[in-house]
């Protein structure tokens, strides 16, 4: 029996990326797995069906956030696909990982771009975890999928640095609000990982760059990311709360 049996998570992005190696983490320890995209339909059936294919247990919920009425949207599917899949009400894990990059330096970043990634990284989540606490189950938790970016400074990409910043200040504040439900809140901030936001890593030069940010000398794959994030959905993290636990391989030690 896995750590997680019994339990119900819902994982934003677990279609692709990040959070599809959060998915099948997840549910290789039990959990009954929500596999949450925005348009990517057939990127999250296919995380659902490698997670059945290993046994786990898995349904896709879709839901464009970054609109007006997202989290009310992607919470009523995520109810009536949780009741079709006998999995009842309510939920135990919300990882809050989709999101977008902006790039360029303040002076390139438009209002528009700056107001998309707000509604998506920062305004989204909020609303979820605002719209969700009723159905966050006592003793739950609220995984927020930061960035190294918060520490270390990337001008080529402040506008999204600014939103990881704003997602640590709520997972401080929150982790101080629901402590006297037993819920903990924290958040994982993952240095240069290979998914598709990050296409620049196909030219092998930029790649090697990335990999030597890291002291440990490499770029991180999902599964180095989503092995953090099991560990905070554990019962072993039941006395961490408020914490944001960077996991880039020590990228910009000294
Ligand atoms: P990917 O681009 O590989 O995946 C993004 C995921 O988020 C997809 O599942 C996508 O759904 C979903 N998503 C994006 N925009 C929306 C939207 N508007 N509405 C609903 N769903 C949306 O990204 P990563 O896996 O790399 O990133 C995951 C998280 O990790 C992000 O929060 C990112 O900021 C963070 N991060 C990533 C780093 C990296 O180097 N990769 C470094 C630090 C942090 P769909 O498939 O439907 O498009």
């Amino acid at each position: 029996m896995g750590t997680l049996s019994g339990r119900t998570a819902l994982v934003t992005g677990g279609s692709r990326g990040i959070g599809r190696g959060i998915a099948e983490r997840l549910a290789r320890e039990g959990a009954l797995v929500a596999v949450h995209y925005g348009t990517n339909r057939e990127a999250a059936e296919q995380t659902v069906k490698g997670i059945g294919a290993e046994g786990g247990r898995a349904f896709a919920v879709g839901a464009e956030l970054g609109l007006p009425g997202d989290a009310e949207a992607l919470w009523t599917a995520f109810d009536a696909a949780l009741a079709r899949h006998g999995g009842g009400s309510g939920l135990d894990i919300l990882v809050n990982n989709a999101g977008i990059n902006a790039h360029g330096r303040i002076h390139e970043v438009t209002e528009a771009d700056y107001d998309r990634v707000f509604a998506v990284n920062v305004k989204a989540p909020f609303f979820l975890i605002r719209q969700g606490l009723d159905r966050l189950r006592d003793g739950g938790r609220i995984i927020n999928i930061s960035s190294g970016a918060t520490r270390i400074a990337f001008p080529s990409i402040t506008a999204y640095a600014m939103t990881k910043g704003a997602l640590d200040t709520l997972t401080r504040t929150l982790a101080h609000d629901l402590g006297p439900r037993g819920i903990t809140v924290n958040s994982v901030s993952p240095g240069i990982v290979a998914t598709d936001i990050n296409p620049w890593l196909a030219d092998p030069a930029a790649h090697a760059q990335a990999a030597g940010y890291a002291a440990l000398g490499r770029v991180g794959e999902p599964a180095d990311i989503a092995d953090v994030v099991g560990f905070l959905a554990s019962d072993d993290a039941r006395w961490v709360t408020g914490q944001d636990l960077e996991a880039s391989g020590g990228s910009a030690l000294g």
